[in-house]
């Protein structure tokens, strides 16, 4: 009765956690929800305001396939500034989230049978969408270097057959908040360039950051007319059920991206497409506030997973992810297999966490164990006495 493709098609197991965290809450216990990339921050209130206004003025009927053209003017403005590049309102198409982006990219430039390099631990919708839509994913990874998340560039570079067409790119990782030195970002450029592939930059913590400055791919020599960044309203400005995000790219892949649109969802909510032109041209108080109670957050649980037995914790300067390694805590309770780990802390103190698994399959050859805690939902008391018990638990 179904389709055979629909046993190609992947999830993120992520939600399974957040289910399993639910029921123990409604039988009364106290959760402390690490699990999940949500965000509890309130929207900014003069985007709210401006999706109010525009629901009165009336912006509630269909609108461009593409977007508005205001809000992907404003976007082009926004991204030339960060990112040197320059984009118009034809190489935007907005989308109803920056997840679409992910599908559209793989129908747009992959054919079935078309290899394409994506990251592992990484967001588990690219192996999803690849697989579903009949091409073959080529995990690549990342190892600890000097205290830093680095991508195995040269590992990444041996897999390329020539039947890769295709490079997923996560910078300003999710789970790992790992980040490309301009090194290894020029490094990626050059694989790009040598063996002629398309590239997915996937943005979506472009913003989300604490210290430093953010690069892009697109930055680069050549870059501009091979890659189609994900962007996503969802992080910056804390509208992640709001649903909107953008392809940005080579206008020969936009537009068809927006024929994916026009086929799909017709356009995205055309009221919110106004709200969200305020938050990229109005009063950036709110957005400012979004970030310094992410660092804070950052901040705390980064101290306080490291005074955990067994627990070691790098600090990102960017996304809201913590990526601790947890091979010593493991071995400490004498417990290898990840699930049951997780279990029994969430069972034992409400804590509830992701672990590597959540993001792939374990390479072969991998040896260190991985946890992720997201600290987006959960507010800062609840991170200290979260944290507080996850100690009490390695401890005893
Ligand atoms: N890409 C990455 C790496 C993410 O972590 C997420 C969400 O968590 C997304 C894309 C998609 O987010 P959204 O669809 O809310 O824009």
């Amino acid at each position: 009765m179904f389709a055979e493709r629909l046993t190609r098609l992947g999830t993120e197991t992520a939600f399974a956690v957040s289910q399993e965290a639910a029921a123990l809450k409604a039988k009364g216990k106290v959760i402390f929800p690490f699990h999940l990339g949500d965000i509890n921050i309130r929207t900014p209130d003069n985007i709210i305001a401006a999706a109010h206004k525009a629901l009165l003025d009336g912006k509630t009927g269909y609108c461009s396939n593409a977007g508005i053209v205001e809000l992907r003017d404003a976007l082009a403005f926004d991204i030339n500034a960060t990112h040197g590049t320059r984009y118009s309102a034809d190489n935007i198409a907005i989308q109803p989230g920056g997840k679409p982006v992910i599908g559209k990219f793989i129908m747009t430039l992959m054919n079935p049978g078309d290899e394409v390099l994506y990251p592992n631990p990484g967001y588990p919708i690219y192996e999803s969408m690849i697989e579903f839509h009949g091409g073959v994913g080529l995990p690549y990874s990342y190892r600890e270097v000097d205290g830093q998340y680095r991508l195995d560039v040269e590992s990444l570079e041996k897999s390329i057959t020539p039947r890769t067409r295709l490079l997923i790119y996560n910078d300003l990782h999710n789970p790992s908040g790992a980040e490309s030195t301009p090194e290894e970002m020029q490094q990626i450029a050059e694989i790009v360039r040598k063996y002629n592939l398309y590239v997915l930059c996937d943005e979506a913590y472009f913003d989300m950051r604490y210290e430093g400055k953010s690069r892009s791919l697109v930055s680069l020599p050549d870059m501009v007319e091979r890659c189609v960044i994900l962007y996503t309203f969802s992080k910056r400005f804390a509208m992640t059920g709001w649903r909107l995000g953008a392809a940005i790219g080579p206008k020969s892949i936009i537009d068809w991206i927006a024929k994916l649109n026009l086929n799909d969802e017709s356009c995205t909510a055309h009221f919110i497409q106004h709200a969200a032109i305020e938050g990229l041209t109005g009063d950036q108080a709110g957005v400012r506030q979004i970030v310094q109670t992410l660092k804070a957050r950052r901040d705390t649980a980064v101290d306080r997973l490291n005074s955990i037995p067994g627990i070691k914790c790098l600090k990102p300067q960017a996304t809201f992810y913590l990526f601790p390694n947890a091979t010593e805590a493991m071995a400490i309770k004498g417990i290898s297999d990840y699930e049951k780990f997780r279990r029994d802390v969430l069972h034992t103190t409400g804590v509830s966490f992701c672990t590597r698994l959540h993001f792939g399959r374990a390479l072969p050859g991998e040896n260190q164990r991985y946890l992720r805690f997201a600290y987006s939902g959960i507010d800062m008391a609840m991170i200290e006495e979260g944290l507080g018990r996850f100690k009490a638990y390695m401890e005893s």
